[in-house]
């Protein structure tokens, strides 16, 4: 069975536990949660520490260094990943959290070509960023791109890889500004990933012509 590699960040961990993060990235949180025992660990962490928090003090005026000190204890809660098993779901494709934008399974995805093969399904969440289920044929390389804000690629089949790794099923990669990469999808099998974007990708050449049709 894989084992996970590419986890959650603390604080995306801590945005979703406090409920302050976009409908299509606690989409893709939950998804990763799901298959990955470590963060799904760190986020009910979060979660008890959060509430014992918010019970401890109630309405009292709290000082800065008081919070301070809460915030770092949370941030400190997220257990070692060697004393827990990780167990990971294989199947089905689509985890829970998923299955919900998608209307059951993958097989009810209307894909729509993008172009080189590779077909997108945008999911319907807010707008403040965008959530979209990915085909990439086997071996196919998606257009060399950066970013103007936050990409998070969760791997639900198959695998890719870039300059920052091989990223594999439950594998979630977070991409920002410093970034550029150039995914190419593992020659072994097609590749379904789930992509959120909070602002535009900075693409070249054709491919920026065909961007605002894409939502890319
Ligand atoms: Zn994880
Ligand atoms: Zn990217």
């Amino acid at each position: 069975m894989a084992t996970i590699t590419h986890h959650l960040t603390d604080d995306l961990i801590f945005g979703y536990s406090a409920g302050t993060l976009p409908e299509a990235v606690n989409l893709i949180i939950a998804t990763h949660v799901s298959l990955c025992d470590e963060c799904r660990a760190a986020v009910e962490a979060h979660d008890a520490v959060g509430g014992a928090v918010l019970e401890a003090t109630g309405d009292m005026h709290v000082s800065d260094a008081f919070l301070d000190g809460a915030l770092a204890l949370i941030r400190s809660a997220r257990p070692e990943p060697a004393m827990r098993p990780i167990e990971v779901a294989r199947d089905p494709v689509a985890p829970a959290p998923l299955r919900d934008y998608i209307g059951g399974s993958l097989a009810d995805v209307k894909w729509r070509p993008v172009g080189m093969g590779v077909k997108q399904a945008i999911l319907p969440t807010s707008r403040e960023a965008t959530a979209r289920l990915l085909y990439i044929p086997a071996g196919t390389a998606m257009p060399d791109h950066g970013h103007r804000g936050l990409e998070l690629t969760l791997v639900l089949k198959g695998a890719f890889h870039d300059d920052e790794g091989y990223f594999a099923r439950g594998d979630i990669e977070i991409a920002d500004q410093d970034l550029h990469h150039t995914p190419v999808a593992d020659i072994s099998e097609d590749c379904i990933c789930l992509a959120v974007t909070d602002a535009p990708l900075r693409l070249k050449g054709l491919a920026r012509l065909a961007q605002p049709f894409l939502r890319i």
